[in-house]
């Protein structure tokens, strides 16, 4: 069923804590934790709790939690001090995407170039 955990899943596992992650935030409805391999001093990702494999299918699915999961971004880069960052849904392979549970980068701590890679 929609957002069901996935076995299969590393965030998903992340989120049960079968798999470590250095959180840095948790509400009812998403997790935020560092990104394992850091683009910039601050690269932090917002999962929700619930699984949908990428951004499109959250927001087309579940509007509200894709907006808890915005909001997050938000609460991020206020904790980390950010006064300019951005935030970055890869959203199929081609665009990067390569763990397919809906997440978003938050990105700061120095500059970044426009446009992206
Ligand atoms: O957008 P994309 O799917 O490529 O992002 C996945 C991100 O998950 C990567 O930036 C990767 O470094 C991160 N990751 C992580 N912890 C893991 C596995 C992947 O933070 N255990």
């Amino acid at each position: 069923m929609a957002g069901e955990p996935q076995d299969d899943c590393l965030f998903c596992k992340i989120i049960a804590g079968h798999v470590p992650a250095t959180i840095v935030r948790e509400t009812e409805t998403t997790v935020a934790f560092r990104d394992i391999n850091p683009q910039a001093p601050t690269h932090v990702l917002v999962i929700p709790r619930a699984h949908y494999p990428n951004a499109a299918e959250l927001a087309a699915a579940a509007p509200e939690l894709a907006a808890d999961v915005l909001h997050e971004t938000k609460a991020v880069a206020d904790e980390e001090k950010l006064d300019s960052y951005r935030v970055v849904f890869n959203t199929g392979p081609g665009a990067g995407q390569t763990v397919f549970h809906a997440h978003a980068h938050v990105l700061g701590g120095r500059g970044l170039q426009w446009p992206p890679g």
